[in-house]
């Protein structure tokens, strides 16, 4: 797989006089970090929208004087505290048998904490995509804007949701980059995958974890952000609009 195949399938939707829209969700910022420094100054230099879902149990008010005046940065809120509280293979922050008014109250508490930040928008990663049976109803009731977790996660209640599709990075055997060949094939599919069913406006999602990459993965998230932001017939969206315009 290789750029030359992605270009031909971009041809295809600017055929069809369609362009896909992309979206950036960065994971598990805590407190300010010489990695975060570097992340924004990449999200800056290519002015491509960024949202940082930051787990709310670290240093907000010294992330919030990190972000500034950052209009281009979205803060959403990341679990609770990022703790798994499950046993077994999969890991969730909410044991299954927890009711909806145990969720919503730690989802409340975890928000009190994120708002202080400008840019912090009532909107809900849930650590490892995990999807407890009560949590979309819980995040309607707490007055979430929407939420959003992992492409391939089961369909869950109502409310807004816009998923991440292409991760920079692979996890089993240790975190390194998933490799250029791979993260392309990646997204040829989610644009065949979006053609193919006529779903030309739904986004896709950039997924990066700051504090895991290796150099080649910051060397490629460059190069990436260089090829696409700007570029005709592919379109950057900001996680808030793109939620509001899944609503309608
Ligand atoms: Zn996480």
């Amino acid at each position: 797989m290789s750029w030359f195949a992605l270009g031909l399938e971009l041809r295809r939707w600017r055929r069809a006089g369609q362009t896909p829209v992309l979206w950036w969700r960065d994971d598990d910022a805590r407190t300010p970090s010489p990695e975060l420094d570097r992340l924004l100054d990449l999200a800056a230099r290519h002015g491509a929208p960024l949202t940082l879902a930051v787990i709310p149990d670290g240093d907000i008010p010294a992330l919030a004087a990190r972000l500034g005046g950052r209009t281009d940065v979205c803060v959403a809120q990341h679990g609770i505290d990022h703790q798994n509280r499950r046993t077994g293979p999969a890991a969730g922050e909410f044991p299954p048998e927890w009711r909806r008014i145990r969720v919503a109250t730690l989802l409340r508490a975890g928000w009190s904490r994120l708002a202080a930040a400008p840019q912090a928008s009532r909107i809900f990663v849930p650590p490892w995509n995990d999807i407890h049976p009560e949590l979309a109803q819980a995040l309607v009731d707490c007055g979430y804007a929407g939420w959003s977790a992992w492409g391939e996660a089961p369909v869950a209640g109502r409310a807004p949701r816009v998923d991440a599709h292409l991760d920079l990075m692979r996890w089993r055997g240790g975190a390194r980059f998933r490799g250029e060949g791979r993260f392309l094939a990646d997204f040829r599919k989610q644009l065949a995958a979006r053609r193919r069913s006529g779903d030309w406006s739904a986004p896709i999602g950039l997924l990066t974890h700051h504090l895991a990459h290796d150099a080649p993965a910051w060397s490629f998230l460059d190069r990436f952000l260089a090829w696409s932001v700007g570029r005709g017939g592919l379109a950057w969206g900001a996680l808030p609009e793109l939620l509001s315009a899944a609503e309608h």
